[in-house]
């Protein structure tokens, strides 16, 4: 069987919502369904989700939160009147007007549950359509089935592992459709916990590991993953297949497909993914796999993401300084910051950070802590770096793809900041000034791929 995950462009409106159902009818082996809640119709349009949080966010602050409710009311008649299926609609004012309407105990967990509200009244939707059109489908409650979460130290939703027991018993019925709303599960004592937004694909991702699936489908609305960001390159290459471990490396710098949570329940699972595209379905789409069956090119793609910092600290003898190393990773454990990478040369060390995780403050105790407590002679920040990453398996054990890559940005006037690629040639790293970023990335794709 299959998972079939559909983003919210798919779900936008009344006509999007009938490719939807042809797309699950036409293979029978299509009957677990991931709904998101209705997206954007028009590029000036504004998501179902974003008017629930204006809703959230206006009651918390006191204010009239009626016109952002009545637009999401507004939302799924127009959609429910078009379908021909209003008999749903007093199911899914009921569920919203609940939500809303409550007690207001944690603003977190208030704001969790309205914005789980348009998955849900998606999933609500949609399975009342299957059935006017003569076919068997149940909605599907996270809570009935047993899809819990809970919120880590740092705020972040965590899937509790019962989850993959209790979501394996879903299929009682295999003529069944069972539509699922995504980007939510609930806490053990019964509150609605959301996934960071995007999260309807970890959903689908954890229903496809839960059940076994034969594939986790996840429908969007282009033909495939391209090769490198499509708003830098004019009809850059397509990607047809790519490994688990390519797109980690790609995620890595912003090449964002799938939320990047999404694919561990699959990865660990060895369930293949197939990205397809709801407004062309018959167009193959871009399988990410546990193996390659074949490599159209040696690249498989590159991206290039902002928002890095360079920590640079210097100590002479530091090489012959056992346990140097560790304790500057302690400090940087112990004031609760993410490393990225660690370059280090005879008596200097280079940590990389996320800028967002390194703020001014934190950066002033962990630099003070470095210089008192490790002796260090000096220590330099620098809040300007992007990563390009260059990413293909097809690259190992062939030669000169560094030569040719360092030499195409030195031609362009580009310092190279940084130069990385571990053993198992899988990717290569380069930093550079954040201002060269898209620049570089389109000088490397002229590059490697020749076009
Ligand atoms: N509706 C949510 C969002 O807009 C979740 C999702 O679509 O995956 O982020």
């Amino acid at each position: 069987m299959k998972v079939t995950k559909f983003g919210g462009s798919s779900l936008a409106n009344a006509f999007q919502i009938k490719k939807v159902c042809d797309i699950v009818l036409a293979d029978s082996d299509r009957k677990v369904v991931v709904v998101s809640a209705p997206g954007k119709r028009t590029s000036d349009d504004i998501k179902v989700t974003d008017l629930l949080i204006n809703v959230a966010k206006s009651r918390i602050a006191g204010a009239d939160y009626k016109p952002a409710f009545d637009a999401v009311i507004n939302r799924f008649r127009e959609i429910a009147e078009e379908l021909e299926i209003t008999d749903v609609l007093p199911s899914i004012e009921k569920a919203v007007t609940e939500v809303v309407e409550s007690k207001i105990v944690d603003t977190v967990l208030y704001l969790d549950s309205v914005k789980a509200m348009g998955e849900d009244s998606s999933a609500r939707l949609v399975a009342r359509y299957f059935n006017s059109i003569g076919h068997k489908a149940e909605y599907c409650n996270p809570k009935d089935c047993g899809l819990f979460l809970k919120h880590n130290d740092v705020g972040k939703a965590v899937i509790l592992d019962e989850t993959y027991d209790n979501l394996a018993q879903l299929r009682k019925d295999e003529d069944t459709i069972y539509v699922f709303p995504g980007f939510y599960g609930y806490s053990k004592n019964g509150q609605i916990i959301t996934f960071s937004r995007g999260g309807s694909d970890i959903t689908g991702s954890i229903l496809a590991g839960a059940l076994r699936a034969e594939v986790y489908e996840n429908w969007t609305d282009v033909d495939s993953v391209y090769a490198v960001n499509p708003n830098l390159v004019k009809n850059p290459f397509p990607v047809y297949e790519i490994t688990y471990d390519e797109m980690r490396e790609l995620a890595y710098a912003g090449f964002t497909v799938l939320h990047e949570d999404a694919l561990f329940p699959v990865y660990v699972r060895g369930i293949p993914v197939n990205i397809k595209n709801t407004n062309n379905p018959s167009a193959k789409g871009t399988w990410i796999v546990s193996k390659r069956t074949h490599y159209d090119s040696l690249i498989t793609g590159i991206a290039g993401e902002k928002g890095f910092c360079t920590i640079t600290i210097k100590k002479y003898l530091m090489n012959q300084q056992v346990g140097f190393l560790f304790n500057v990773m302690r400090i940087f454990m112990e004031e609760g910051v993410s490393i990225e990478h660690i370059p280090s040369g005879i008596d200097t060390v280079t940590v990389i950070v996320r800028k967002k995780y390194f703020t001014p403050e934190v950066q002033e105790v962990i630099c003070n802590r470095i210089l008192k407590e490790l002796a260090a002679t000096d220590i330099k920040v620098e809040r300007d770096l992007a990563i390009l990453m260059i990413v293909g398996e097809a690259m190992a054990n062939s030669v000169g793809i560094m030569a040719r890559a360092a030499s195409a940005l030195s031609n362009a006037g580009i310092n190279l900041r940084i130069v990385n690629q571990g053993a198992s040639e899988i990717s290569m790293m380069f930093g550079v000034a954040e201002s060269y970023c898209s620049y570089a990335v389109k000088v490397l794709y002229k590059e490697l791929f020749r076009y």
